[in-house]
């Protein structure tokens, strides 16, 4: 898996944040010969200048808040007629994947609609918890997590390997039980740990509570109860620069030594 956009909420870019990234989540996992997409934040311009074509692979869409689309109108191989997309992503007041999408993509918001410019072959359709999509030899499920408005995290498996992409996820409901079963034993755990605790409760800063965010205290303990291999830090909040960011992970590696914060450029496998 590559990592083309770690930050939350908005793009951050510039020299304070230029190691970790500044752009919005876009993660691309390869799925044996399968390519799949997880979200089209503003990391998906990247990915779609750099991906071979054509591309034929699968996006899923975890939320349709800004930092998890804002990237598909500049993603270049839907402009492709020989390129062809399964998009997947949940239903939301009765409004499909399909249906949020040409909303977004219109005026005044857009000058033209995905309609008149998506030249690839797209093939929209509605995931949501407890369905099932077969990749290659691979299975990606999903969950809600707590998230204003809805969030589907997923769960990768192929091979005997699993990756679990859990952003945009508030810890203290009864979800949280949901996603500790939904994550139990994946090799590799992404996790929303946007905030530090303090920060959360409202001891620094102002109070981040309903935000719909998890703090990094919190993502090393659902890692441990659900004895995950790697916990990967995710959705950076946009305020903290890179100095910051290697605090933040020095202070997590002590609470757990297999932690990793998301990095744009950032390789792993399998
Ligand atoms: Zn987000
Ligand atoms: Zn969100």
């Amino acid at each position: 898996m590559k990592f083309w956009g770690v930050r939350g909420s908005i793009p951050s870019p510039g020299p304070e944040t230029a190691r970790y990234g500044g752009n919005t989540p876009c993660v691309e996992i390869r799925i044996g010969e399968e390519l799949a997409l997880f979200d089209l934040g503003t990391g998906a311009r990247g990915l779609g200048d750099a991906v071979a074509r054509p591309v034929e692979g699968h996006i899923f869409i975890s939320h349709y808040h800004y930092d998890h689309l804002q990237g598909l109108p500049f993603f270049a191989p839907i402009f492709d007629s020989r390129s062809r997309f399964i998009v997947r992503g949940p239903t939301r007041d009765g409004r499909t994947v399909k249906d949020v999408i040409s909303s977004q993509m219109q005026q005044p918001f857009f000058p033209v609609t995905a309609e008149m410019v998506f030249r690839a072959q797209l093939d929209y359709q509605p995931f949501a918890a407890g369905d099932i999509a077969r990749i290659g030899e691979g299975v990606v499920t999903a969950i809600e997590t707590n998230h204003p408005g809805g969030n589907l995290a997923y769960r990768i498996e192929n091979r005997g390997k699993s990756i679990v992409y859990a952003t945009d996820t508030e810890h203290g409901t009864q979800r949280d039980s949901q996603l500790l079963d939904f994550a139990r034993d994946a090799d590799l755990f992404i996790y929303d740990a946007m905030y530090t605790e303090d920060e959360y409760l409202g001891r620094a800063g102002s109070s981040k509570i309903g935000w719909g965010h998890s703090t990094f205290e919190t993502a090393v303990k659902v890692a441990d109860e659900a004895r995950v291999g790697t916990l990967v830090l995710f959705h950076h909040d946009p305020t903290r620069n890179d100095d910051a960011m290697d605090e933040l992970v020095r202070k997590v590696k002590k609470l757990r030594k297999e932690t990793v914060a998301a990095k744009e450029g950032l390789v792993i496998k399998l």
